[in-house]
């Protein structure tokens, strides 16, 4: 159902009055983790000042440690949406488990699978029975045909509205967090007809690289580009040493309008 052989056009998707899939990238920005209604306030404020139309912020965390910060949880949801109506945006938010999807479909108008439950089988059939937009990211070692199978679950059960995102991959390269695959944005739209978004933060873990790699994103043809922002990354309670501060992210996107003005 995702091949571009079933379906020639683009998939194009509109929330909140962004056409995802057609007219030019679309952003996702926010912090990694939701962590109070100031800190998330001000980046959403931030956001809207540039017209955008998406936060995101992760309420449940899948942290490599149990003991590291979890995540607010419902709470962080109800930040996230409190912040979202006062700045007119639509919240992109992590899922992990079937059992949250109904208390947070009030909350939420993106539902993201994060790269650790890419073939978390039965949380895509479970994300597949809404009818929530879904940016799926692709697995810490998943091959591009996994990623294209991963989507294609969430579409046999009925939902049509699925955003790929790719958040690079592990290989034996340490000056990065993970390797960005950008090759996979056309190969990804070669093969399917969904919207390809880059995360240009958890592929590089590496602040001086967010510009080079957006820039890449637009320039390979992505449909969108995801980072992380916080008021204050020195005290982020989860990936500090990769999210933009406001001035930062400021600049970063004068920057990729400059780039982006010459297409
Ligand atoms: C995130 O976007 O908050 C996140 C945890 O990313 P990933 O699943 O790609 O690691
Ligand atoms: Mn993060």
């Amino acid at each position: 159902l995702v091949s571009r052989k079933k379906k020639s056009e683009d998939t194009v998707i509109e929330i909140n009055g962004e056409t995802v899939g057609a007219g030019g990238p679309s952003f996702i920005f926010g912090p990694c983790s939701v962590e109070s209604y100031e800190q998330t306030a001000k980046v959403a404020e931030s956001i809207s000042a540039k017209g955008l139309k998406f936060i995101r912020g992760g309420a449940y965390k899948p942290r490599t440690s149990p003991y590291d910060f979890q995540g607010l949880g419902l709470e962080g949801l109800k930040i996230l949406k409190r912040v979202s109506q006062e700045h007119g945006l639509a919240v992109v938010t992590e899922i992990v488990t079937p059992a949250h999807i109904e208390e947070a479909l009030d909350y939420v108008d993106v539902i993201q699978i994060g790269a650790r439950n890419m073939q978390n089988f039965e949380l895509l059939k479970a994300v597949g029975e809404t009818n929530k937009p879904v940016l799926l990211k692709r697995g810490l070692a998943a091959t591009i045909d996994e990623f294209i199978h991963a989507a294609e679950y969430i579409m046999s059960k009925g939902n049509e509205n699925i955003m790929l995102c790719e958040r690079g991959i592990r290989t034996y390269e340490k000056a990065t967090r993970n390797t960005l695959d950008i090759s996979a944005v056309p190969i990804l739209k070669q093969e399917t007809h969904l919207p390809v978004f880059v995360d240009v933060t958890h592929s590089t873990g590496r602040r001086d690289l967010l510009l080079p790699c957006a820039k890449a994103a637009i320039a390979i043809g992505a449909d969108g580009v995801m980072a992380e922002v916080h008021p204050d990354p020195s005290v982020a309670l989860s990936d500090q040493q990769q999210q933009m501060d406001i001035p930062e992210f400021d600049q970063f996107y004068i920057e990729l309008q400059k780039f982006m003005k010459q297409y």
